[in-house]
């Protein structure tokens, strides 16, 4: 959970200095907790933590402070009120929704996602009884809210969405959320609260998959959900009554009423991780830690390598199309201008005049650039999602997401541009 939140401090010295302040003697760097347990005096010191009557650690299947430190420094990058660790986006998408929806309840989300959620979506929470309903994200606010429901708990949208670079209008899709009385949740993965902070244009709820630019070196699967601790979630008591309303496992402590701001992500940690265990391991937050203090550097880096990689491949004669929000003339080059002033992000998405099979063979000719199910991180990487990550979408389901057949993701890292370039280059003379 956060600690008070430094309104001072740029983004930048955000990354290097929030979340952990040690005292006289302390280690300089956030210590790793390798404990699954903590010691305590006596038996009623153990109970009123059992009671969430005091905080304080007791084991590491729901808390442990190396990821608190950690989640607490993603917190104050968001500007958020509260925040946790999972040990993986898709925990922390299912865990952000889980949260709020019940079986017998429904949720809107945008039908431009990641494979994985939409999965996650579309399969199996429908098994657990949760219903999802897709929308186009470009639709009109009345299309969009058409598609609530009596028991519809939140609206859930990626900012930059992987790979269909579809870039969200959080004011919009914020406006609907909030006019049907739930929650904007937004997975914002791709342009890192470096690049956009979605609390500042109205969404309630940010996840992210720290596997991505957070973490920034391929080393650890992981994830966050912070919360903005704005939604009024007692103004609609009786929709969110597992906030509002005492809750059986905890002798009928109500979170909102106990943890104001802090309610969804105490609840979140308290009942949700306490009995599903998505937790990240402690290692793993601490080499999070390292990868967030030079995330600013980073996505400035990538953000300059993709605009001048998606000129060149628009100047190609055997590109088709090239989809980054950050390029002049791209349908939503002017929406990332006012969401994103900074920057987006260093995935572009092109296809080829040859079609897929150019796209697959092009691909195979690739030297430096690898072939890889990642996206984000320092080395340059691509991948085919109608072959890889989306290969379980139908072809209609494709089209939804805006991945189309000859798609090529292409994750631009930070080497030199030059290099990244010359290699796309070779491979394509390979191409008819
Ligand atoms: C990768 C990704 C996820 C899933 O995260 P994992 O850490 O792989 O579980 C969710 N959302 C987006 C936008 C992603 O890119």
């Amino acid at each position: 959970m956060s600690e008070e939140y430094n309104e001072e401090y740029k983004i930048e010295t955000r990354c290097i200095q929030s979340g952990y302040h040690p005292g006289k003697g302390e280690p300089r760097i956030v210590p790793i907790y390798q404990s699954t347990t903590f010691r305590y005096e006596n038996s009623d010191q153990m109970g009123r933590l059992f009671d969430l009557e005091e905080s304080g650690y007791f084991y590491s299947r729901l808390q442990n402070p190396t990821n608190d430190l950690v989640a607490a420094k993603i917190t104050e990058l968001e500007g958020g009120a509260a925040g946790m660790l999972t040990s993986s986006g898709q925990a922390a998408n299912y865990y952000a929704m889980f949260n709020i929806c019940e079986a017998g309840d429904h949720f809107v989300a945008t039908a431009t996602l990641y494979g994985g959620t939409f999965n996650l979506f579309s399969v199996t929470m429908k098994k657990m009884g949760i219903d999802c309903t897709f929308v186009d994200p470009d639709a009109s606010p009345e299309e969009i809210g058409r598609a609530f429901r009596p028991n519809t708990k939140a609206l859930f949208a990626e900012t930059i969405a992987n790979p269909a670079m579809v870039v969200a209008d959080i004011e919009k899709l914020a406006a609907v959320a909030h006019a049907h009385g739930v929650p904007l949740i937004l997975d914002n993965t791709f342009p890192t609260p470096i690049n956009c902070r979605p609390f500042e244009w109205g969404a309630d709820i940010v996840t992210h998959s720290t596997t991505k630019y957070m973490d920034g070196h391929a080393m650890c699967v992981g994830g966050c959900i912070v919360d903005s601790g704005n939604f009024d979630w007692e103004a609609y008591g009786a929709r969110f009554a597992g906030l509002t309303r005492p809750d059986p496992s905890y002798h009928g402590i109500v979170y909102t009423e106990r943890f104001g701001k802090g309610a969804y992500i105490t609840k979140a940690t308290a009942q949700v991780m306490r009995d599903l265990g998505s937790i990240q391991s402690p290692q793993n937050a601490f080499l999070l830690n390292v990868g967030l203090e030079t995330l600013h550097l980073r996505m400035e880096r990538h953000c300059q390598n993709a605009c001048k990689t998606a000129e060149f491949l628009l100047n190609h004669p055997k590109v088709a199309w090239v989809k980054y929000p950050g390029l002049p003339g791209d349908t939503y080059y002017e929406r990332a201008q006012k969401y994103m002033p900074k920057g987006t992000c260093g995935v572009l998405a092109f296809g080829l005049k040859g079609g897929r099979a150019a796209s697959v063979s092009f691909m195979d000719q690739l030297k430096m650039i690898a072939i890889v199910t990642h996206v984000a991180d320092a080395r340059t990487c691509v991948l085919h999602p109608a072959s890889h990550t989306h290969r379980q979408l139908t072809d209609e389901q494709l089209k939804e997401a805006g991945v189309a057949p000859d798609l090529i993701r292409l994750s631009v890292g930070i080497e030199h541009v030059d290099d990244i370039i010359r290699d796309l280059e070779q491979a394509l003379q390979y191409i008819p």
